[in-house]
């Protein structure tokens, strides 16, 4: 009797052609996240759909399953038993597996007279009997145990045994949720603008969901932003790791630029201004690493800077799309994500932001293109964004 993490994927079922592209991807996902973990200790296998993480150190489970819940591609893993299916031998491996769980269970259970199910699913037609009557059959071990009492259709456990086709058999009870999505690489790359707020980490997150493997950029304008602040950043990288593989990331100094626009542009056109250098950098940074988008943590009206004319008036800066995975979230609904995700804490950790520094006290809400580019007129863009490109460190 083995025990097993057994790993179920999700959306990638429905590809059709493309499947084992989606799947070797996914496979390199997980074994990557394990190795992090487990240093290589442990054994994977496939077979018909299905994953099985094995032979790692038993006191480890919560932490190989927790891992395998933010591996995006993953719809639910269990922590089964796996046992050799003993047909011939009336099943007594299951059984026996069977019996560890109920009566863990019952210790486990607060409930007095909990009632369970036993559901079968038989994929090796080798053996004559129908699904119900195996799983009417092996619920007899459960009541032997236990006070548990048989109910189909309402019951507090359903103890599940997949009979494989391959003589094993997996005897669990119950699954925990993965994050769902694509996995991390199917869908391109792209550069997310990472500051240390709320927002943009919970970008990472959206965009990593839906398969795109992402780089990071910081903008950084020492001595007004500090050296703490940076470390936030790499710190908020971190723990976005499990769920978006290692983002490298890239820290771009901005203090020249900043003081430049302070010097020779109206104060309340500061942050669009800003922004449109922002964009430049990204781009050329997209360009370098062959990224094919730029991603924000903006949503729509949420400040001055994020009304339809100044992302208009920013994007235009932009060579590439530009995706904004939280245009149409409440602030309520990122905070919600952020906290599932562990960013919250760290990302509101007082420190200041390149975007605070010079913050002027009414900025333009609705600036018109036309007029922008006319103001930056004053400034040497591409001298400007070369040096800064020029003093870019990687973390
Ligand atoms: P966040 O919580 O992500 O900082 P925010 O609500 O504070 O967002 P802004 O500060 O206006 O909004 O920033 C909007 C977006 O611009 C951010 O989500 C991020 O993608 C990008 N951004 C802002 N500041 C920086 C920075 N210093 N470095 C990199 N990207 C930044
Ligand atoms: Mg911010």
């Amino acid at each position: 009797m083995e025990k097993v993490i057994i790993i179920r994927y999700g959306e990638i079922f429905l590809k059709g052609k493309n499947r084992s592209y989606f799947e070797s991807l996914l496979i390199s996902n997980i074994k990557s996240a394990l190795d992090d973990l487990l240093g290589g200790n442990y054994s994977f296998s496939r077979s018909q759909g299905r994953y099985a993480v094995s032979n790692f150190e038993l006191k480890r489970e919560d932490e190989v399953i927790a891992t395998l819940r933010k591996v995006f591609g993953i719809h639910s893993v269990s922590s089964a038993f796996m046992v050799r299916t003993d047909f011939e031998n009336d099943f007594e491996n299951i059984r026996s597996a069977l019996k560890v769980l109920a009566v863990k269970a019952e210790e486990d259970n607060l409930k007095k007279d909990a009632r369970f199910r036993v559901t079968v699913k038989r994929a090796d037609k080798r053996i004559p009997m129908p699904s119900y009557e195996i799983a009417a059959k092996l619920a007899g071990v459960i009541l032997d145990n236990t006070s548990f009492k048989v109910d189909l259709t309402d019951f507090d456990f359903d103890f599940e045994v997949d009979i494989r086709e391959n003589g094993v058999s997996y005897v669990y009870l119950g699954s925990f949720l993965g994050v769902g999505g694509l996995p991390v690489g199917c869908s391109s790359k792209g550069l997310l603008l990472l500051s240390g707020g709320i927002d943009s980490p919970v970008a990472a997150y959206m965009m990593a969901k839906r398969g795109m493997k992402l780089f990071a950029v910081h903008f950084a304008s020492p001595p007004y932003t500090s050296e703490r602040a940076k470390q936030k950043v790499i710190e908020l990288r971190d723990i976005l790791s499990p769920y978006t593989t290692k983002m490298r990331l890239f820290v771009v100094p901005f203090t020249e630029i900043q003081l430049e626009i302070h010097k020779h542009c109206p104060e309340e056109f500061m942050i669009t201004i800003m922004r449109r250098f922002m964009m430049r950098i990204a781009s050329r940074l997209a360009e370098k690493f062959d990224l094919k988008a730029i991603i924000t943590g903006e949503s729509l009206g949420q400040v001055a800077s994020q009304t339809v004319e100044s992302m208009t008036s920013t994007e235009s800066c932009a060579k590439f799309p530009v995706f904004r995975p939280l245009i149409a979230f409440d602030k309520d609904e990122t905070m919600d994500v952020a906290k599932r995700i562990g960013t919250y804490e760290k990302s509101i950790e007082p420190f200041e932001d390149c975007c605070t520094v010079f913050l002027p006290k009414n900025p333009v809400i609705h600036p018109r293109l036309e007029k922008v580019v006319e103001l930056e007129k004053e400034l040497d863009i591409d001298s400007l964004v070369e040096r800064a490109i020029g003093g870019i460190e990687e973390y």
